[in-house]
């Protein structure tokens, strides 16, 4: 089956001539290609160019005019909660009236909260209200996702999280990556006790995990009133056995060492970095990890955004992601994620294109098949509403300027 798009009126590849991510500088050119055409076969795509070389529309089985709009590839949304039994909209309130995320914490809220509320739920229903989730994320163009378990902080109810991840892999027809968070949190159990929920992750749970192949990464909350930079490495060095590839939360609450934990064991990416230095972008410019920011968190949360601009003007790649959760960040809409990085943490358009897509690609492991409107890669992309720029993209905050969101050469209908 092949489909030709045609008088695209731009078209954005995001190519980076076959390499995995886009750094510093190079974040400004999204590939731009005005008035263009592109064709898919059997789900990837197969050629991009401009209209003086667009192919005869004979030769296709459906051709789709683009007139006055722009096409992107697909968010890559690398770093989600997306699994949760309750909305916490009481907390939010609470914020209102002035508590801190670690005041809240500390009053049996926050994480602790999500998962008293996970492990009295079923996996079915779990996977009821996930799917739901995932379905309006990709409506609003998200054409791969990381989801992430830490809501049930015993063995059985991360398996069942994991398991509710595995379900929605085979459900829905994006890229999915699922990620091993057991250390998101001391569950009530074994509160004064962090060491010994420690040794529960190392010994029991990442062997039942690998067992049953339910993750593609791990993952550990490096941060001040979590877990440690030695916890964390212990963590890191266990799983590693088991193949499974880093991912950190680090520098949200405090300048955390996650960082750094998250370098010397090669993570694939250290995310939030709301409170970095010079020292932790020092240590970044050395390694293949890649940083991601997440900006709803710091909206929603009234948090420092991530210094983005310091991050690129040291020629270092960067990813954004959403970061959807129930209690810091109950948003899973790029578009969003698109208009916070623009205007609080000052990127341009194209350098927030590049991070939301072929970075937090590469975020996830799958920039050499997705992320970017490259021949042989997945023919996943959003077709905008009549625009004259992308910049109308972030430019009309809250308001979606995704008019079709297609995935492996479909059109998604929810
Ligand atoms: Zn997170």
């Amino acid at each position: 089956m092949r489909k030709l798009f045609r008088n695209i009126h731009q078209l954005y590849t995001v190519s980076a001539h076959s390499r995995l991510f886009k750094a510093g500088k190079e974040m400004q050119d999204a590939g731009l290609i005005s008035n263009a055409w592109m064709s898919i076969q059997d789900g990837n795509i197969e050629g991009v160019g401009g209209m003086d070389t667009c192919p005869s529309a004979s030769e296709f089985q459906e051709v789709v005019e683009c007139k006055n709009r722009i096409v992107f590839p697909g968010y890559c949304d690398s770093h989600t909660h997306i699994i949760f039994a309750a909305t916490r909209e009481g907390e939010f309130v609470d914020k209102i009236r002035g508590l801190s995320y670690e005041e809240i914490a500390k009053r049996g809220g926050g994480i602790l909260n999500s998962a008293a509320r996970l492990r009295a739920t079923t996996e079915d229903e779990l996977f009821d209200t996930a799917l739901a989730r995932a379905k309006e994320m990709i409506g609003s163009g998200t054409t791969a996702f990381e989801v992430k378990s830490g809501y049930g902080l015993s063995t059985k109810d991360e398996l069942k999280m994991l398991k509710v991840a595995a379900r929605l892999k085979s459900s829905l027809p994006v890229t999915i990556k699922s990620t091993f968070l057991g250390a998101h949190a001391v569950p009530p159990e074994y509160k004064g006790n962090q060491a010994g929920y420690v040794d529960l992750i190392v010994q029991e749970m990442l062997p039942a995990i690998a067992a049953e192949g339910l993750a593609d990464f791990v993952d550990v909350f490096c941060d001040e009133g979590f877990f440690t930079p030695d916890e964390s490495s212990r963590i890191l060095e266990a799983a590693a056995k088991y193949g499974l590839k880093p991912k950190i939360h680090a520098n949200e609450l405090a300048v955390s060492g996650g960082v750094q934990v998250g370098v010397r064991h090669q993570a694939l990416s250290v995310d939030h970095l709301e409170r970095i230095t010079e020292i932790e972008v020092e240590a970044l410019k050395h390694s293949s990890t890649m940083p991601v920011a997440l900006p709803g968190t710091s909206f929603f949360l009234r948090i420092p955004y991530t210094p983005a601009r310091m991050i690129l003007d040291a020629d270092l790649p960067l990813a954004l992601a959403s970061d959807f959760n129930p209690g810091s960040s109950p948003s899973g809409n790029m578009n969003l994620i698109f208009s916070l990085a623009c205007i609080q943490m000052r990127l341009l358009p194209e350098e927030a294109l590049v991070a939301l897509t072929l970075n937090g690609a590469y975020a996830m492991g799958i920039a050499e098949t997705e992320g970017s409107l490259e021949p042989g890669k997945a023919g996943n992309f959003i077709l905008t509403r009549p625009a004259q720029d992308l910049a109308v993209v972030p430019y009309y905050y809250g308001f979606g300027m995704v008019d079709q969101v297609w995935v492996r050469g479909e059109k998604f209908q929810g």
